[in-house]
């Protein structure tokens, strides 16, 4: 068999989340009564003129410079011509001939290896309403169109096709959305179509220079469908090359349900959109200082974060890449450190704990009820010997669904940590004199048993017992029990 080399594009749009539509002034909320945000522009009746938000433009020239792209500072909309019944004018304004920026790149990290993956361009549109079928409405004889995405903003993020692998397209696609909610201009809810993709995807063989024939897929909402699309592709591609034929130049739909690519249209059967310019908007100019004002906006990006988190807080790659993708996870971590000034110890349980809870209880950061100090407050504790690791998990699941503190749970709950001998000796009697199997082993030199053994002491207090102290108590008297043993 061959060995090929895959060759992947993407094209992203993003819905931005301006308060009102591109070209009118018409709401953008998501799950509104169908076609209550609409007005004679957004609809496409006779006579009426767009005008321009100048908010989406202010978007569109973050994510530019967010991308690393070079701006246009005259730009213009074009008309994208085709007939749906979503589209009421039927014609979609786009940019084609001049759009507001390209150029650009972003620097993903695969296995460590840093690969730069650049962006084509950058165009703002309009998104098109949504056709409601039976499966939507229960109609069985009629279909039914909401027009309320009519008109809501969109960028759309074109790459070149630089990506070798699924790895690196996944990569992409997360990086890419880390940063629009760095920067807050789209909300990325993919279930909600807010954040969608195509892509194009071609093979060839290793050491060739020559791009492969190329078929584009349409309509993925979600990483995971990209990357199973990509992935049937990749199959359905080398399967076609390896028997000697062609590929065919197409674009085809993933269907979820089958688990399979089918073709949608061929080269031939592909829309002319007899593109010319929009002669109902006037040239978008963008001055320096536009731009300017924008720039000194932006907060910090994560690729920058990353790299000051690696280096102000000595961190590993990984806990600073976790930590960083997400702005309001990197904003808690850095009160917390702030507070509590071990960046290690704090990114462990940032990492370990909290994200379980959060991600169990599927609550995000942002509503998340346990505060950086009262954080802080329950990693002070645990560094004093207050109460036990395992003591701290528990606190901190009932600070998260109490939203009560540290000290006043560990006091309701009689957590505190037990480190007095009297107290613990006992139940390290009682281990060593109910477990003598594993007891022989640590005698006949297995020295790891003791591990088993503590575990055992921990679950007769609750883990309330300071293991460290455990730890100490149990080998003190496991070796006087060998000495017994060999005299
Ligand atoms: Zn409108």
């Amino acid at each position: 068999m061959e060995e090929y080399e895959v060759v992947i594009g993407l094209e992203v749009h993003a819905e931005l989340s301006t308060n009102t539509k591109i070209f009118c002034g018409c709401g953008t909320k998501f799950g509104a009564e169908p076609n209550s945000q609409v007005c004679p522009i957004c609809l496409g009746l006779p006579g009426v003129l767009p005008v321009l938000n100048e908010k989406v433009v202010e978007y569109a020239v973050r994510a530019a410079l967010a991308l690393n792209c070079r701006i246009n500072l005259s730009d213009k909309f074009d008309r994208k011509n085709y007939y749906y019944p979503d589209l009421p004018k039927n014609y979609q304004i786009s940019q084609n001939y001049l759009p507001i920026a390209g150029n650009g790149h972003i620097e993903i990290f695969v296995n460590r290896e840093k690969t730069r993956i650049r962006i084509n361009n950058i165009h703002m549109e309009e998104d098109a309403g949504k056709n409601l079928h039976a499966e939507d409405t229960g109609l069985l004889d009629a279909s039914l169109v909401d027009f309320n995405r009519t008109g809501v903003p969109l960028l759309e993020i074109v790459t070149y096709p630089d990506m070798r692998s699924l790895e690196e397209a996944e990569k992409f696609m997360t990086t890419l959305r880390d940063i629009l909610l760095y920067i807050d201009i789209c909300d990325c809810r993919m279930e909600e179509g807010s954040l969608r993709f195509e892509a194009n995807i071609s093979l060839r063989r290793v050491g060739d220079r020559q791009l492969g024939q190329r078929v584009e897929m349409k309509n993925l909402n979600s990483f995971k469908m990209v990357l199973k699309a990509l992935g049937y592709e990749i199959k359905r591609q080398e399967k076609l090359l390896t028997a000697g034929k062609e590929i065919r130049q197409e674009t085809r739909l993933w269907d979820d349900k089958g688990g399979k690519t089918t073709a949608m249209r061929s080269k031939e059967e592909a829309y002319d959109y007899r593109y010319f310019h929009e002669p109902d908007l006037v040239p978008v100019i963008i001055d320096e200082k536009f731009i300017d004002r924008i720039r000194s906006s932006l907060p910090e990006l994560p690729s920058a974060k990353f790299e000051r988190f690696k280096r102000e807080y000595g961190l590993p790659p990984y806990n600073a890449e976790v930590l960083t993708a997400n702005r309001a996870l990197s904003d808690f971590y850095e009160e917390v450190a702030g507070i509590f000034p071990d960046p290690k110890t704090v990114s462990n349980w940032v990492m370990g704990e909290l994200l379980r809870i959060l991600n169990e209880q599927e609550v995000s950061i942002e509503n998340c009820r346990v505060s950086p100090g009262q954080f802080a407050e329950l990693l002070r504790f645990l560094k004093d010997g207050k109460i036990s690791a395992l003591s701290g998990k528990l606190v901190l699941r009932e600070m998260f669904l109490s939203a009560k503190d540290a000290g006043k749970i560990i006091e309701e709950k009689g957590l505190s940590q037990i480190s007095d001998e009297r107290e613990i000796g006992p139940k390290v009697s009682y281990v060593i004199s109910t477990n003598t199997s594993t007891v022989d082993d640590y005698c006949k030199g297995k020295e790891k048993a003791i591990g088993a053994l503590i575990g055992k002491v921990m679950k007769e207090t609750q883990g309330r017992a300071d293991p460290k102290k455990v730890g100490e108590m149990l080998r003190e008297q496991l070796e006087e029990e060998k000495k017994k043993r060999k005299s």
